[in-house]
């Protein structure tokens, strides 16, 4: 049973459904009377084959992903991705536009410079801190380049789109790492939807990436076959061993989510929660303080400073860590305090975490 689980606040690996958890359990040894574990079957059998093919129509029905994108679920990660992205869309000579609101985006732009003739900077938040998005208005879009770069949800500085931006009829990337599946995504809209799974979906140790048709097949001469998301594609993703556990238990987390109402109502219930954490922050009198432009605030990650100091903050979290309230410590180039609160998150758990912290402010005031 659920016995001793904690809130596990953590940005990512991050807390699995229980239910999910529970049905890996009971299907970890024996695979619903197949003799064998998931974790040992070949991916070419029957059994797999129904698995992963099961997990992308549920996936495509989840999010309404149109016939002209591939699914593909790739090793590597979002870090792979953010060097795969430029090899399946730009030359070598060619250059991109990342936006820049981050420490991931900043990753991202980073890893342009080393695959791109000019990884360009075209908008920045750096001298804000990373808490704000810069206006699309304000973006200094590039002649001739590739492709325009975001990061969907900031995951250290909490920042989060709330809108797609308008690009017009450029080719727009986004690494959704951290809001996957948190909300209705408009996959229309974009020309590689990316990200790891290991926060919203499932265990770690994939990605998955939506890529529109017409932008696969260009890949360069020197291209490493696993960055082909074409051959990927024409290979349903298993042109070599895919991460077959990982695949199947994000599988289990798309069935639940078609189940628990799709998109739309974890968006709801998503607003629910971070409405409780922020409201709580904004509560405080200035107690506790969120560095992040109310406009843009993430419902994924919820950095928070302490305004009585670093003592404080250690003592806080000191003891939130000794109530059950696990990995709430800010990523380390930040500091402060943070709280991830994904689609598996239950409310009870953000209800939980106010209260401590409303009764850590009254003894410590
Ligand atoms: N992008 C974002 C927004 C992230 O939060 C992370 C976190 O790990 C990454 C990329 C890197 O993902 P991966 O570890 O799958 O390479």
């Amino acid at each position: 049973g659920a016995g001793n689980r904690l809130y596990n606040f953590s940005a990512g690996p991050a807390t699995l459904p229980l239910d999910v958890l529970e049905e890996i359990q009971r299907d970890l040894v024996d695979y619903k009377g197949s003799g064998m574990s998931v974790l040992e079957m070949s991916h070419r059998g029957k059994d797999y084959m129904a698995i992963a093919e099961k997990a992308e129509k549920d996936l495509r029905e989840l999010v309404g992903i149109p016939d002209n994108y591939k699914v593909l679920f790739l090793q590597g990660g979002a870090s792979t991705m953010m060097a795969s992205n430029c090899h399946n869309l730009a030359a070598a000579t060619d250059s991109a536009d990342f936006v820049v609101t981050g420490a991931w985006s900043v990753k991202a732009q980073k890893e342009g410079a080393k695959m791109l003739a000019k990884a360009n900077v075209i908008a920045s938040s750096k001298d804000q801190s990373f808490t704000t998005i810069p206006d699309v208005k304000d973006w200094k879009f590039t002649e001739g380049s590739k492709f325009v770069h975001i990061c969907s949800n900031e995951t250290i500085g909490g920042v989060e789109f709330k809108e797609v931006p308008d690009v017009g009829n450029r080719v727009l990337v986004a690494d959704m790492s951290s809001n996957y599946l948190s909300k209705p995504i408009e996959v229309e809209k974009y020309g590689i939807i990316y990200g790891g799974v290991q926060k919203n979906i499932g265990p770690a140790g994939m990605g998955i990436a939506i890529v529109r048709e017409d932008l696969m097949g260009n890949t360069r001469a020197d291209t490493p076959s696993m960055f082909d998301y074409k051959l990927m594609a024409d290979n349903d993703s298993m042109y070599n061993t895919p991460p077959c556990f990982t695949w199947y238990v994000s599988g289990l987390v798309f069935a639940k989510l078609l189940k628990d109402g799709g998109l739309k109502a974890m968006e709801q219930r998503n607003i629910e929660k971070a409405n409780v954490l922020y409201g709580a922050i904004d509560g405080s009198g200035g107690y506790y303080v969120s560095p992040v432009d109310t406009k843009y605030r993430s419902l994924m990650n919820v950095p928070f400073t302490l305004a009585g100091g670093e003592e404080l903050e250690k003592k806080f979290l000191a003891e939130a860590k000794a109530e059950g309230f696990e990995a709430l410590k800010g990523h380390r180039s930040v500091g402060g305090a943070r709280a991830s609160i994904y689609n598996a998150m239950p409310k009870e758990g953000v209800e939980a975490l106010v209260s401590f912290m409303k009764d850590f402010q009254a003894r410590n005031a």
